[in-house]
């Protein structure tokens, strides 16, 4: 046949590329090396736009959150063995928030496994906790069906993390163009996507039966309705009914915090008072205290709208709708509309809310007034939000991380816009701030891209700074410096003894670091401030410039707090 007659020219490397780009694949981020190089050569020839990193963590952080902010799984290359496992980090964080991305990586040659190979590892055993789906591609033919099915899972169902393991044998293996081409039509042309189960009438009803009963109810959303693209149904469900929202922190900008029915300055009042709750895409885990009391009203009954059964079965509410959640709340609206009701701004629920907001906002206020030098944590929080709200078009994505920088961050900073807030998340993993940064500036490219960190999560990745650079891209990464993790040296005298009492404490870090030179090495923009009028006009001049820099906040070590908000948790 035809296939035949043409010699072998398409090896592995070229057909994952080929596979990927067919498949829709627009962007790729990874750290090359023995033996995917001409992988990542290969998908930039096709088009694909391949973000190279010092990394595989900041790597993989970057490809889950890209899955998250554009709905399609985000692709993480590695090399095989070390690679791999550095990648897991993004492969986790990806497990852990709910968010599509795939990771690929090279493996050593199939005959010489078991021998100890150069970089050998069993990785599809070592990824399989924190995968949907682990494959390996143990024929070159494999690899077009291979690909589709990890980008397929990634998106089914409830998103996730789904790994594809190529060794480098079959990397080197070749077949022939036509044959190469006849396997990649075939699984383009049979693609299957699993069906969102149809929610029921009867529990649409019981829904809005249980809302328009309710005395005090709240709806609360979470990243999965984020993920959903659930902005303008869930905008329509809080006109047509007047409810109070409370979003969670990734949630927020769904509906812009400024709203007049934001409960998230009343938040305590509205979860430890509310007697129907319909939380979207949210999880009931420790970011929303389980869902029980004291925190919550003993009484209150939950609807959990969630994509997964599996998340219903576990937290087992008063009603679980399995479903989309844009797809249900749109559902809800429609039952609504034949019958409407609405609260009104008189209700007492409404009122006691609003209220409670409206103080907490303003005692906030007349704090965030004040400008303290040496800084604060608020003092510059509020500069920030400022400059942030100051920007024409697009609101910027704000990615954040730290302990008190991102408890202050997320409270002051507000959020107007869907999809723009990426923080430590589920795992409240830290390390995740370059990474997410570059993947929202290549994701939202229309939008300005604002980091705010701690000093010690933006070591974690500071040398991806460089990545910034080398592609140019728009992302002001504000550091506040106050010396270490929660902030300098904190011991009490007791606790400086031993051998090794000269050493630094484990929490603190060189004082008045540079990190604004860091970004200088590299030809990117640097700025180091002490007072409000220099961090204003530094942040002036690097938002209007749209190009990467990093701004060095000096902020006082004795402002935070240890475990920032998290000290019952230590
Ligand atoms: P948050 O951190 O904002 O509280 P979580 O990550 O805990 O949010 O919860 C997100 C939830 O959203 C997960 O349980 C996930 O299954 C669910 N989810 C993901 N995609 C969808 C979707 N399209 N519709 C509804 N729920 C979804």
């Amino acid at each position: 046949d035809s296939a035949a007659a043409t010699p072998p020219s398409i090896d592995g490397n070229f057909l994952v590329a080929k596979s990927l780009s067919r498949l829709g694949v627009t962007h790729m981020f990874g750290v090359v090396g023995i033996p995917v190089t001409s992988l990542a050569s290969r998908a930039m020839a096709l088009g694909i736009r391949f973000i190279a990193f010092h990394n595989e963590q900041s790597a993989g952080y970057a490809a889950s959150a890209y899955g998250y902010l554009t709905g399609r799984p985000g692709i993480l290359l590695t090399v095989s063995g070390p690679g791999c496992v550095h990648g897991l980090a993004g492969l986790s964080n990806a497990w852990a928030n709910t968010w599509p991305m795939v990771m690929i990586s090279g493996s050593c040659d199939q005959r010489d496994a078991g021998r100890g190979d150069f970089q050998e590892l069993d990785q599809v055993e070592a990824v399989k906790s924190f995968s949907k789906l682990s494959e390996k591609a143990k024929d070159v033919r494999e690899i077009p069906n291979c690909v589709a099915r990890v980008l397929d899972r990634a998106v089914a169902g409830r998103p996730g993390g789904c790994y594809l393991d190529v060794p480098s044998d079959v990397l080197r293996q070749k077949i022939s163009e036509s044959e190469a081409e006849n396997l990649v039509a075939e699984i383009e042309n049979s693609r299957k996507h699993e069906p969102i189960r149809a929610s029921l009438r009867s529990e649409i009803e019981s829904a809005v039966s249980l809302l328009r009963k309710a005395e005090r109810p709240l709806i609360v959303f979470g990243k999965g309705a984020a993920y959903s693209r659930a902005e303008d149904e869930l905008k329509k469900l809080v006109e047509l009914t007047g409810i109070p929202f409370l979003p969670t922190p990734m949630g927020k900008g769904l509906l812009p915090d400024t709203h007049e029915l934001s409960a998230t300055a009343a938040r305590s009042l509205a979860i430890g008072k509310c007697d129907v709750a319909l939380v979207v895409g949210a999880r009931l885990n420790w970011l929303l205290h389980f869902g029980e009391s004291p925190k919550w009203s003993k009484e209150v009954k939950f609807i959990l709208v969630d994509i997964s059964e599996e998340e219903i079965e576990l937290r087992k509410p008063h009603l679980g709708i399995a479903g989309d959640a844009k797809t249900v709340i749109g559902l809800l609206n429609r039952e609504i509309k034949d019958d409407p009701f609405c609260l009104g701004k008189s209700n007492p629920w409404v009122e006691s809310i609003s209220k409670k907001a409206k103080e907490n906002g303003e005692k906030m206020e007349s704090q965030l007034a004040k400008d303290v030098v040496p800084f604060n944590f608020l003092t510059p929080m509020r500069i920030i939000r400022d400059a942030i709200l100051a920007v024409q078009g697009p609101s910027p994505v704000v990615v954040s991380e730290g302990a008190n920088t991102m408890d202050v961050g997320r409270s002051v900073l507000v959020q107007k816009e869907p999809r723009t807030r990426l923080d430590a998340g589920t795992w409240g993993t830290m390390g995740v701030g370059l990474g997410y940064c570059i993947a929202a500036a290549v994701a939202c490219p229309d939008r300005l891209v604002v980091a705010v960190e701690g000093d010690s999560g933006f070591g974690f990745s500071a040398m991806e700074v460089e990545t910034l650079v080398r592609y140019n891209l728009p992302v002001v990464v504000i550091v506040f410096n106050n010396g270490g993790v929660y902030g300098g040296d904190r011991r009490s005298p007791e606790e400086i003894s031993g051998p090794h009492k000269e050493d630094p404490a484990p929490t603190s870090f060189v004082p008045n670091a540079g990190y604004h030179k860091l970004i200088e090495a590299f030809g990117g923009k640097g700025y180091i401030v002490e007072t409000p009028d220099d961090l204003k006009s530094a942040l002036a001049e690097s938002f209007a410039a749209r190009n990467p820099a990093v701004v060095n906040v000096i902020v006082d070590p004795f402002a935070g707090a240890e475990s920032g908000r998290l000290q019952h948790k230590n």
